[in-house]
């Protein structure tokens, strides 16, 4: 069986087609700029080919009808007809409170996710746009999955998704930790009891890319993890700020007169690894700054790997100890100096590294000696992977 999995932005489109038989990708590519008809474009990549075209995309229809072309049709074809596709599974933002697990897709659903706008602006209205746009192209009796990235963290406690403040907020508005990349961190700590073949685990997963985040699972399911409301929370990322006194924004604001979207922007884009090192948000232009004796760059890098071990400290306490740490994310699985610096700055929990496994780049690997009482892995992630099984698991029901 083939999969089409979608992650669909406002103005982007990113594919990929899974051969269920083997778990095997056939091809991958990207639609951009699309309702910029006179610069929008696909990438396609299939095995060693790859094909790139401007074609008009006003919408996500267009769009969809471009990615069957490049799937049916010349050098990067890959299938004879799209009657091949048997499902397509999406990747959803925000599920809120309502969806703990993947879903079909109905009116209902849909509905959901449009509703749940109000908590991912940015992204829910895309991935309804694209799931109507699918209806059309490839007709409405194909089935279609939606994987929420907040579903994973719906088993946290009370406790750790409530924010203190008054309670009429989270009636009123549903305020309260959402978490994201819950489809990595679900895939990594998966990946992880299969490996060691035990689910009973206390697992710190620790996704660091551009966006980064940590959660605690415990038994398989996550007790805790550091984003919140919003992808903004947690540590220091790329562009973003990560946790801070929440005084700090309303004094800029009344300090510059700051407004709402622009203390947004400044928090979302212009903060993290860029706003402190002046350099790149990039973790590599980071380190190479640093290491070349750019002070604020060597700043950047030292704090968000020190606030990366605090989280790793804490969500142990969060359950009352820890088997196991896995790194993932474009970070975790190549920067061997970053799980350096969190390693030596919770080697108390009671694992060693070894550094000639941490040396090694991208893959999937043990990193702790052998006699470390916490194992280490690398693990890299595979988000299209577990929407493509659980797409699977859902139209074979
Ligand atoms: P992601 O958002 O998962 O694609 O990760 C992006 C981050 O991972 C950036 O900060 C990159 O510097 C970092 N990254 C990606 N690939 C590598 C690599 N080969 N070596 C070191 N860092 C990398």
């Amino acid at each position: 069986m083939k999969i089409l999995v979608i992650n669909a932005g406002s103005s982007s489109l990113k594919y990929q087609l899974i051969d269920m038989n083997g778990e095997v990708l056939i091809a991958k590519g990207l639609c951009d700029r699309i309702g910029v008809p006179e610069n929008s474009n696909i990438e396609h990549k299939a095995g060693d080919v790859k094909v790139a075209k401007d074609i008009p995309m006003p919408t996500h229809v267009e769009a969809f009808e471009a990615v069957i072309e490049a799937l049916t049709t010349g050098e990067g074809k890959v299938i004879d007809d799209i009657s091949e596709i048997s499902a397509i599974g999406h990747r959803v933002v925000q599920g809120g409170n309502l969806y703990g697990e993947s879903v079909l897709i109905d009116d209902k659903v849909l509905a959901d996710i449009e509703q749940l706008a109000e908590l991912a602006p940015l992204h829910n209205p895309a991935h309804a746009l694209a799931m109507r746009a699918c209806r059309k192209v490839f007709g409405e009796n194909v089935p279609q999955v939606a994987t929420f990235d907040t579903a994973f963290h719906q088993t946290m406690p009370e406790k750790a998704y409530m924010y203190g403040i008054p309670y009429e907020y989270y009636e009123k508005y549903a305020i309260r930790r959402y978490g994201a990349h819950g489809t990595s961190h679900r895939f990594v700590s998966g990946r992880l009891a299969e490996l060691l073949g035990n689910k009973d685990l206390r697992v710190i997963t620790c996704h660091l890319g551009n966006g980064c985040s940590i959660s605690a699972v415990k038994n398989g399911e996550c007790v805790d993890t550091s984003m919140g409301l919003t992808p903004l929370d947690g540590f220091m990322m790329g562009t973003r700020s990560g946790g801070l006194d929440p005084s700090v924004v309303t004094y800029i604001m009344e300090k510059d007169g700051t407004s709402p979207a622009e203390m947004n922007s400044i928090l979302n884009k212009k903060s993290g690894l860029l706003g402190i090192s002046g350099v790149s948000n990039d973790s590599r232009d980071v380190i190479a700054a640093g290491e070349a004796g750019n002070k604020r760059a060597k700043l950047a890098f030292e704090m968000q790997n020190y606030q990366i071990g605090k989280f790793v400290g804490s969500y142990a306490a969060a359950m009352g100890g820890v088997d196991a740490i896995v790194f993932t994310g474009g970070i975790g699985e190549n920067e061997s100096r970053a799980r350096k610096y969190i390693a030596n700055m919770t080697e108390f929990l009671g694992f060693t590294l070894d550094d000639e496994k941490n040396a090694i780049r991208g893959k999937e690997i043990e990193i702790s000696t052998p006699d470390s009482k916490v194992k280490v892995w690398v693990i890299p992630t595979n988000e299209e992977l577990l929407i493509a099984r659980d797409t699977l698991a859902i139209v074979s029901k």
